[in-house]
């Protein structure tokens, strides 16, 4: 396989612009340094943009089940 596009890290921005890339039908190859997914924090917190953006990435709708809407 042919990878013209190179990301380094397979935290969250590399992961999504790996998708992104994949869905505009790019090849890329992630690098992640680290052999263990990292698992500490609580939350996901998203603003609407980030939404925007999941959205555009076909994955919101199945987030949107499990999200909680904070009002303030
Ligand atoms: C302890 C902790 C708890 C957090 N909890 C929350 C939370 O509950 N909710 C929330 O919304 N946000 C939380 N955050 C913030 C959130 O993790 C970051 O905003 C988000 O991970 C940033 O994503 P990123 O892809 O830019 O970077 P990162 O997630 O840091 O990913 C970068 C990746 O690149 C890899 N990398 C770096 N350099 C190289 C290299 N030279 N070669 C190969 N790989 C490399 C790293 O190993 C890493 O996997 C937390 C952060 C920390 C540190």
């Amino acid at each position: 396989m042919e990878n013209d596009i190179l990301i380094v890290g397979a935290g969250i921005c590399g992961l999504a612009t790996a998708l992104a890339l994949h869905r505009k039908g790019l090849k890329s190859i992630v690098l992640e340094r680290s052999n263990a997914l990292r698992s500490d924090g609580g939350a996901l917190s998203m603003y609407n943009n980030g939404w925007h953006v999941l959205d555009q990435l076909g994955i919101a709708t199945e987030l949107r089940e499990n999200a909680v809407r904070l009002e303030s």
